[in-house]
């Protein structure tokens, strides 16, 4: 059992409005409302922070269980009753502290907003309060915990935006939001990027759909919306008892970002290779003209893209490259109900050899290996796949086949040359020749079972 979060960006059309798009007053209107919360809760922050005792308060709570009384923190709601008391005008409570008075700072601010402000408040300022109070325990002079900035993406609550995307053309959808036009709050609708995917996913079974956020950018705006799940998968340990169990294993690489091997019953059933298309060559090829000009001018070139643009560039290509390796396993495993996805555990090599645009690019390659591991065990288990990582030892030296110690060659006019970045795998024992990164994902369900203690190479005869 366990929990899985994911996320459903939804972008709104922004737009100029001959395009179809919101007009200009609909981005200003975001922005002042983001502002008018950040403000809100500078406000709430500051009071918190003034009121410590009360934020850290113990309360003795009766367990329903047991009957016994522990002290605990009051609880978020009996807080943000107690705040809203002490800060908020109302008829049956018309005079609220003087300096403290949030209806006259804020005149006509949404309950639902004031009430998601506060939550987030409570929040930050007991998270503050917490690691301040270790701090000053453990007697250290440096690292004091810095106060915790009021800058949040405002959390949409019931009550502050409606979605509209049952019409039938769903062109036509849009999302309705309460904002602040810095005057009034008013009701505006926002046209919407709506595609056939966020559908699918907001409406699949499953998922437990929270409070969504709205993110504003310097490009776009957003609407991100989160889902939740329980899952339930069986312990490794029972399933390795299953006889009919299925075994997806992946290595990665450079060149082919994973080969992905699937096997039931001692037998490969299906192969895929997911090749990187280029991305390592084109990521060499940006590394080495940066480092180029760097030397030869001792500083980043004027008028050129800069490096900040390279980096940003190569961040969103490693991004959605690694997106879409994930999914491509995953899909993988979606055909094998029940089915468990090995990998190797990665190892920590440090680049050395080779130029120094050359060294920098196999880091890079080494964290995108990285990034595709994690994203495709986050989405694995969102399916109900757990993952296993086994030992890497051996995968890649040792034939598949036979288990003896082999060779990597490549072919150079026809004839076998053997180095150690070939791309080919040949053993000399059984005389098996195959692709070495398919050997090596092979290998590491042998890993997983303990099929195999390596055996050295047989010595040369004649
Ligand atoms: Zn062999």
């Amino acid at each position: 059992m366990g929990q899985t979060a994911r996320t459903t960006k939804l972008l709104l059309d922004l737009s100029e409005r001959e395009q179809g798009g919101a007009n200009r007053d609909k981005r200003r209107y975001l922005e002042e409302t983001v502002a008018i919360l950040d403000d809100a809760r500078v406000f709430y922050l500051d009071f918190f922070l003034a009121h410590p005792n009360k934020l850290m308060e113990r309360v003795e709570v009766v367990s329903k269980h047991t009957g016994e009384a522990t002290p605990r923190l009051l609880s978020a709601d009996k807080l943000l009753t107690w705040a809203e008391f002490e800060t908020v005008e109302t008829d049956a409570h018309p005079d609220p502290r003087p300096q403290w008075n949030f209806s006259q700072r804020f005149p006509d601010f949404p309950n639902r907003y004031r009430r998601s402000v506060i939550k987030d408040c409570i929040g930050k300022a007991r998270g503050y309060l917490t690691t301040l109070s270790t701090w000053q325990r453990s007697g250290k002079r440096k690292g004091k915990p810095g106060v915790p900035t009021a800058a949040n993406h405002p959390t949409l609550y019931a009550g502050t935006y409606s979605l509209s995307l049952d019409e039938l053309d769903l062109r036509k959808s849009f999302v309705r939001l309460k904002v602040y036009t810095g005057k009034q709050w008013v009701w505006v609708h926002y046209p919407t990027r709506y595609n056939r995917y966020f559908e699918q996913r907001r409406s699949e079974q499953g998922w437990e759909t929270e409070s969504p956020k709205l993110i504003l950018n310097k490009q776009e705006a957003s609407i991100h919306f989160l889902q939740s799940r329980t899952i339930t998968a069986q312990k490794i340990v029972e399933s390795k008892r299953d006889p009919d169990l299925v075994t997806v294993a992946v290595d990665l690489n450079v060149k082919f970002l994973a080969v992905v091997t699937v096997r039931q019953h001692g037998v490969i059933r299906e192969t895929r290779f997911v090749s990187d298309h280029g991305l390592d060559q084109h990521r060499y090829g940006h590394l080495k003209r940066s480092a180029k000009k760097q030397w030869q001018s001792g500083k980043p070139v004027k008028g050129e893209r800069s490096n900040q643009q390279l980096w940003a560039h190569v961040r969103r290509q490693h991004g959605d490259c690694a997106h879409k390796t994930a999914r491509a396993i995953v899909e993988v495993c979606e055909q094998y109900p029940g089915c468990v996805l090995l990998f190797e555990r990665l190892r920590v090599i440090k680049p050395k050899g080779g130029s120094k645009s050359r060294r920098l690019n196999r880091k890079q390659a080494n964290q995108l290996k990285g990034k595709i591991n994690q994203l495709a065990k986050e989405k694995a288990y969102a399916s109900g796949v757990v993952s296993v990582e086994v030992n890497p030892h051996g995968t890649s030296q040792y034939c598949s086949r036979c288990g003896s110690k082999g060779v990597r060659f490549t072919f150079q006019a026809g004839q076998r040359v053997p180095g150690k970045g070939g791309k080919l795998f040949f053993c000399p024992a059984c005389h098996y020749e195959c692709h070495a990164d398919f050997n090596a994902s092979v290998n590491v369900h042998h890993s997983f079972f303990r099929e195999f203690h390596w055996q050295p190479r047989p010595k040369k005869s004649g």
